[in-house]
């Protein structure tokens, strides 16, 4: 604890402040003002200012909450503060509080959540300056350059043309309009265009008139439109909209639509998107249609990069701001709207730390800020139906695929009837011979990179498990050897069987390394490509791939995930889904939504440009109902299915749930840490009369051990939230005060993604 020493305590009444302290503890701590501040002074200071605290030995990065006049800590023992870093609030109100409300519950401590949130630059002892920002500008030769003149160097033209278009270029666009650095060099050597390094931020405000749109809007179906009327209406006020919409159906035009209300407003926008679609593509959609500062918060930037989107959000610069999950914390000097698209994601909630669903806390925020949100997705998470259904978001259904294109037809190819060779049944593979000669282009999707799942002893039976992990370990090709997906251990790949001797040794099961080998071999001729993790480690490696791809012509494309989201393939006209079957008996209990969620997303990449598409997927349990409903009713039929099922089984979303995780070298320490938080909860719980709280476990987690840790779970599940979060919230602050807490390593997951 940090109150160890006592300064001398202060004659009038004292002036508590509250602070969010970067400290594994969930709680908020009182300090008292700095040395020679007034009472009077201190009590003014604003909440959300930086202030130095000390923190046993050490100074720490406060946050100030709140002020108050007493505290529930002796004030002999309350400690001076050092000095205050910001003199106005860095963090918003709102936002503040959207901190802490998301700290309360996800059950994190507070501090850490905010400080584990805000830019990397703004958790250390020093004011929010901006770097000063690069910017070129046509100089006035520039201006004055004829139209004409630049012909030959049709780079240096491109440049000058996006500057008389924009006004200015800084070094983050010059990287995502992927101009030539050379190009500008060439032209600063010219006198055609000038440097400025801006320190004053006004300066920095948005060129051209914000609402300015470069490319004309579409002129939008009637579906759209509805969509687009329905949110504007109601801007300026909280609601809550799910665009559902199959892939291709006009999505991102809407919320372009509505983004252009926002800004005619002057408004900003903040848009979340899922880690995998925050592509040079998606940016530039953006790019093209709207002239005003676009900040995009993506993995690639520096802490300075970084921090100065913080601000420019903050202040209003930027108008629009696109980023993955963190982007949800970005403060806003005049937020119109927040959409999210893809809501159905996983990469939406974080799987450690403070485990926040952005999805979620975005309509949190909407409702403290009152601003529209719109979840967007071709396959709409159960969370949001249900959220439908219960009459607290609207529904907003684009039925069509926009413009042209058909929606593909989905068939189920039954491979406990027919021959199957290295995975491909017989159907699958004249269909394929068939688009191919058409000169189309096919995927195939297997969501198992490598060349085989497992290594096995012919004569004895041994598999090549991990030694940290209980799983097997994927045979690689490629580069040869066996490795463990779950905790990155590698080893050579064994020559004979460690048991038995044999040499007899087999890769059983398939991989995508696998299938890329065996259909080069049976098309000689037809280029076949893959496209997973292991092909698209080093930078530009994917986009070398997809340049392929859209050159167009005819080729098989094998791929995991990576390749069902977010890539528009226009010449893909064959879908091929080697294995349904993995997820539909998953130990989780999503793993029927996110299979269906999968195979959609992968059926709609084909046939997006007018060219009917095709899917087939091979399964060995045709008759399974899910696959049958998502196939002949489609994905809404089979949602609605699948949340009755829920309700009945008592799941999420028609329950709350937690789950308290523990992890141990020693197997037995999470079982027995965990039984003890079960007596603490049922002895609350009792307390409470319990509102219907069920306690399960401890059970050892799906995978009971991984990369050297054995792992076990409770669950905690209640009707209602309220109850759920009530006992939460006393029973955590317990669970931290054991001493057994510090045998193993534990976490509260509220609303988890999987039971993983
Ligand atoms: P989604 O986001 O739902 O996948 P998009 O907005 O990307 O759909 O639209 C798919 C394709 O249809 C894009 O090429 C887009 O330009 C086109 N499109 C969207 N709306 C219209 C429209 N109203 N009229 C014509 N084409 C449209
Ligand atoms: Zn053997
Ligand atoms: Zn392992």
């Amino acid at each position: 604890m940090s109150h160890d020493s006592s300064p001398a305590a202060p004659s009038s009444p004292p002036v508590i402040l509250r602070f969010a302290v970067p400290s594994p503890l969930r709680r908020l701590f009182d300090y008292l003002p700095p040395v020679g501040m007034s009472a009077a002074a201190a009590a003014a200071l604003p909440p959300g200012i930086r202030i130095a605290v000390p923190f046993g030995p050490r100074t720490l990065v406060g946050v100030l909450v709140s002020v108050h006049a007493q505290s529930s800590v002796p004030s002999e023992k309350l400690k001076q503060t050092l000095h205050c870093i910001d003199d106005t609030p860095l963090v918003p109100p709102a936002l503040l509080d959207l901190f802490l409300w998301a700290a309360q519950y996800y059950q994190h401590p507070p501090g850490d959540a905010l400080q584990s949130m805000l830019p990397a630059l703004l958790r250390q002892d020093r004011p929010a300056a901006r770097a000063p920002r690069r910017v070129w500008r046509l100089s006035d030769a520039g201006r004055e350059l004829p139209e004409e003149a630049l012909r030959r160097a049709p780079r240096q033209r491109e440049i000058v043309d996006y500057l008389s278009e924009h006004g200015e270029l800084d070094k983050l666009s010059l990287i995502e309009t992927e101009m030539s650095v050379a190009a500008l060099n060439a032209l600063i050597s010219a006198g055609l265009v000038c440097t400025h390094d801006e320190t004053d931020t006004r300066a920095a405000a948005p060129v051209g008139g914000p609402t300015q749109s470069r490319e004309a809007p579409l002129a939008l179906n009637e579906r759209q439109r509805v969509a687009v009327h329905t949110v504007v209406a109601a801007l300026g006020g909280f609601g809550c909209f799910l665009l559902d919409g199959v892939t291709g159906s006009g999505k991102t035009e809407v919320y372009l639509q509505i983004i252009e209300a926002v800004l005619r407003d002057g408004k900003q926008a903040l848009v979340l998107v899922p880690e995998i679609s925050l592509t040079p593509q998606t940016i530039g959609r953006f790019r093209r249609r709207f002239q005003c500062r676009i900040a995009v918060l993506h993995s690639g930037l520096t802490d300075t990069e970084r921090l100065q989107a913080w601000l420019d959000a903050r202040d209003g610069h930027a108008r629009i701001i696109i980023g993955t999950r963190s982007a949800l914390f970005t403060p806003m000097a005049q937020p119109g709207v927040l959409i999210v698209d893809e809501e159905h994601d996983s990469s939406f909630k974080q799987q450690d730390g403070l485990r926040y669903s952005a999805r979620d806390l975005a309509v949190v925020r909407g409702r403290r800020e009152e601003l529209c949100v719109v979840l967007g997705s071709a396959t709409p998470s159960l969370e949001s139906l249900h959220n439908v259904a219960c009459g607290r978001y609207t529904h907003l259904l684009l039925t069509e695929r926009a413009g042209q294109a058909a929606q593909p037809a989905l068939h189920l190819v039954d491979t406990t009837q027919e021959l199957v060779q290295e995975g491909f049944s017989g159907p699958l593979l004249s269909r394929m011979q068939a688009h191919l000669q058409a000169g189309n282009q096919v995927l195939v999707f297997l969501n198992r990179r490598g060349f085989a799942p497992t290594l096995q002893c012919a004569d004895c039976g041994w598999v090549s498990e991990c030694a940290h992990c209980d799983a097997r370990m994927t045979l690689h090709r490629t580069t040869p050897h066996l490795r463990c997906h779950h905790c990155d251990a590698r080893r050579p790949v064994d020559r004979h069987c460690p048991q038995c001797k044999s040499r007899n040794l087999q890769a059983l099961g398939l991989g995508t390394e696998r299938l890329q080998a065996w259909l080069q071999a049976l098309y000689p001729q037809t280029r076949v490509l893959r496209i997973d993790r292991d092909t698209t480690r080093r930078k530009n490696e994917l986009d070398v791939l997809l340049n392929e791809v859209h050159q167009g012509g005819p080729c098989v494309l094998i791929g995991t995930q990576m390749l069902a989201k977010g890539h528009h393939f226009p010449r893909v006209t064959l879908v091929g889904v080697l294995d349904a079957d993995a997820g539909l008996f998953s130990a989780d209990f999503r793993g029927q939504e996110h299979t269906a969620q999968l195979l959609m997303q992968v059926a709609g990449r084909s046939g997006r440009e007018g060219m009917p598409g095709e899917v087939l997927i091979q399964t060995r349990h045709a008759a399974h109902p899910t696959l049958q409903t998502l196939v002949r009713d489609g994905y809404g039929h089979f949602a609605r299915l699948l949340l009755q099922e829920r309700q009945l089984a008592g799941m999420p979303p028609c329950t709350a749930l937690a789950l308290i995780r523990a992890e141990s070298e020693d197997y037995r320490a999470p079982e027995s840490f965990l039984a003890l938080v079960r007596q603490m909860a049922e002895t609350l719980t009792g307390q409470a009369s319990g509102h219907g709280v069920t306690l399960m476990g401890p059970l050892p987690s799906p995978m009971e051990k991984r990369a050297g840790k054995f792992r076990a779970q409770l669950q905690i599940s209640a009707p209602q939230r309220p109850a759920l979060q009530q006992l939460l919230t006393q029973l955590c602050p317990q669970v931290e005060s054991l001493r057994e807490a510090r045998t193993v390593r534990w976490s509260v997951d509220v609303d988890p993604q999987d039971m993983l």
